[in-house]
């Protein structure tokens, strides 16, 4: 077994799924310890609960915890979760929600549902990881944004607010935690094949699949694994001096014409 994560715990939200499922598996295979933090058990997509399947496939060690990453206390009790395996070491800011919407309909109550979820929950889950990092003199925040936190989009303009402020908390968090030996990054995927593309926001398997297709250089869509993978690199010290970025993984789409 590899071990890039040795002697790591990581705390994850979202992480029963998607994004955050494939995050948490990738670095178990490093040997990090892990706490799913998510409001249901269940994978999305179907299959073993996220944290058997690392404790059945992997050496790593993993539990569940019930939270709505909109809640503060549930953010810090899943943080403390984390104690029993000797405490949070890395922070995944990943839950996250998306849809389309008609800016002109929009009302305040999706309005602040779609902030509390990608801002707030970002946010005060870095802040009760950081007050534990600090003290243990050192960690990592990931903070997942997207390519919409990067240029705007008129058919999901809240959803572009929140991932846009996801990259500016997290550049003003990495000038604040930093000299605490506390590094925070973000990663901006593009189009990853997850539940969110297949039904809250249908593009892979409809048309529109087609144009986005040739519009990333790649030609293909992300899967979940690609995130793991650049999660991985700025959770291990193969990113000691990467600090306060933000890091697009979408197969070349937003550099590009
Ligand atoms: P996903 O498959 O829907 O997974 C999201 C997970 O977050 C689900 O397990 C969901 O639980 C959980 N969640 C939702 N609200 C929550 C809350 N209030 N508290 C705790 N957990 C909550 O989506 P995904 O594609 O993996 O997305 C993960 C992250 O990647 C999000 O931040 C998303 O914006 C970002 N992202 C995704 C893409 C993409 O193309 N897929 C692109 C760019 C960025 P439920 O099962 O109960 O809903």
């Amino acid at each position: 077994m590899s071990t890039l994560l040795k002697d790591n715990v990581a705390v994850i939200t979202g992480g029963s799924s998607g994004n955050g499922r494939a995050i948490a598996r990738r670095f178990a295979s490093e040997g990090a310890d892990i706490v799913i933090a998510d409001i249901q058990e269940s994978p999305r997509e179907g299959g073993d609960l996220t944290h058997e399947l690392i404790e059945a496939e992997t050496e790593a060690r993993a539990t569940f915890v019930e939270c709505d990453v909109t809640n503060v206390g549930d953010l810090e009790t899943a943080v403390e979760a984390a104690e029993e395996f000797g405490g949070v070491t890395v922070m995944v800011n990943n839950a996250g929600i998306f849809h389309g919407e008609e800016f002109l309909e929009v009302d305040e109550d999706a309005f602040d549902r779609m902030m509390d979820i990608n801002v707030k929950g970002v946010y005060f889950g870095a802040q009760a990881a950081a007050k534990r990092m600090v003290e243990a003199g050192g960690g990592r925040i990931i903070n997942i944004s997207s390519v919409a936190g990067l240029e705007g989009s008129g058919e999901f303009i809240t959803y572009c607010g929140t991932k846009g402020a996801v990259r500016l908390l997290t550049y003003a968090m990495a000038a604040n935690l930093g000299p605490d030996g506390v590094r925070v990054n973000a990663i901006h995927p593009g189009l990853i094949e997850t539940t969110m593309t297949t039904e809250d926001y249908p593009i892979m398997g409809t048309d529109a699949e087609e144009d986005f297709l040739r519009s990333i250089p790649s030609r293909r869509a992300g899967q979940p694994e690609d995130v793991a993978d650049t999660a991985l690199y700025l959770a291990s010290d193969l990113s000691d001096y990467v600090n306060g970025e933000s890091l697009i993984v979408d197969g070349g789409m937003t550099n590009t014409q």
